[in-house]
């Protein structure tokens, strides 16, 4: 029997997880458990390349961990982990920085909206996507599901890892990135142009998957749609509020194309976005609840995180140190 394909992805602790992390990338880490070996990480290293409030962080590691489990993450099949505890990740970061040349890091697109909004750029945004690679390569994995604003980070940590096999001889293995069809881009409700993002704290720009149902009501009721009356899916930038609603409302009650065209026939822009709350309300109530239930009890998340860092630092201190030969270091016995 071939080994099970290794899959690895990452979440930043940067603020309340929203439904694009849910449909884009959670709810497809929790459909390969089982089959694949997962490994799920927390990475704090790559929230801290904005500014971060140090207490604001600790806490929202926690509430990303408790986040992940309410939404069906199982730490008995994945390993669900801090980036921080794992010493590795740092450390492979530096060699792989040393044969990336700048030029591949300058062209990124996250890199240069990030930039855009901080008024003194820190070394480690510009850092972030070699970082991304220590992460993936560490695991030797073989799949990434991402949504699809870090397709062109894995496509880097392609590239970064072909490079090294090249120059130090075959070393990792080269992962593939799987994005969804639906999903892999929700946009932001008041602005349909941009993607959904934790770090954006605007009321009404986001759907957080603990929002109440009043606040969900709200954002939706205010989403940016336009002047037209079609309710059909489409490919066209001046639609594209009614068609992120319309891809919201797919994943939510996982109903064909066809058949949500049809149920919304000759109905308005109104009865479109009282539907989509309410589904959108009855998927998020159960990982709310659970998520309440397991914020109660940081003793417990914190001892869940510590085996997961021990089953990570299992495989990746091993690599690093194949990694740490390769470029030539004398190893620290
Ligand atoms: P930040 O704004 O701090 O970068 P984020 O919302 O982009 O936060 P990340 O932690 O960077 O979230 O990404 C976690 C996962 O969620 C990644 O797989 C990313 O591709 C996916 N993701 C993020 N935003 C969206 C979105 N709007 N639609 C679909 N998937 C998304
Ligand atoms: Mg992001």
């Amino acid at each position: 029997m071939s080994p099970k394909p290794r899959v690895f992805s990452g979440i930043q602790p940067s603020g309340m997880l929203h439904l694009g992390n849910y449909l884009g990338a959670i709810q497809q880490w929790v459909a390969g458990q089982g089959e694949k070996t997962n490994f799920i990480c927390i990475v704090d290293l790559h929230a801290i390349t904005v500014p971060q409030d140090p207490a604001a962080l600790r806490r929202q590691t926690r509430e990303l961990a408790a986040l992940l489990i309410a939404a069906g993450i199982d730490p008995q099949q994945t390993t669900l982990f801090v980036q921080s505890h794992v010493r590795a990740h740092a450390e492979c970061c530096w060699i792989l920085n040393c044969v990336t040349p700048l030029g591949w890091l300058e062209r990124m697109t996250q890199y240069k909206m990030k930039a855009q909004k901080q008024e003194s750029v820190l070394a480690g945004l510009l850092d972030y996507p070699v970082l991304q690679a220590a992460d993936i390569l560490l695991y030797d994995t073989h799949e990434v599901p991402v949504g699809e604003d870090q397709k062109q980070h894995i496509e880097l940590t392609r590239d970064i890892a072909q490079r090294f096999n090249y120059l130090y001889g075959e070393t990792f293995v080269v992962p593939e990135p799987v994005i969804r069809e639906t999903g892999a881009r929700i946009m932001a409700l008041n602005d349909p142009t941009a993607k959904m993002s934790k770090s954006d704290f605007t009321r009404g720009h986001a759907i957080r998957i603990t929002d109440e149902p009043d606040e969900i009501r709200w954002v939706v009721k205010r989403a940016v749609t336009d002047p037209g009356r079609d309710i059909t899916f489409s490919d066209d930038p001046t639609r594209a509020g009614v068609n992120n609603l319309l891809q919201i409302y797919e994943l939510a009650t996982g109903l064909s194309r066809s058949a949500i065209e049809a149920h919304f026939m000759g109905k308005g822009y109104g009865a479109l976005k009282n539907d989509v709350a309410e589904a959108v309300i009855e998927v998020l109530r159960p990982i709310r609840e659970r998520y309440y239930h397991l914020i109660d009890d940081p003793a417990e998340l914190d001892r869940i995180l510590v085996i997961g860092a021990e089953q990570a630092r299992a495989v990746a201190e091993p690599k690093v140190r194949l990694v740490m030969e390769r470029v030539g270091f004398v190893l620290a016995t």
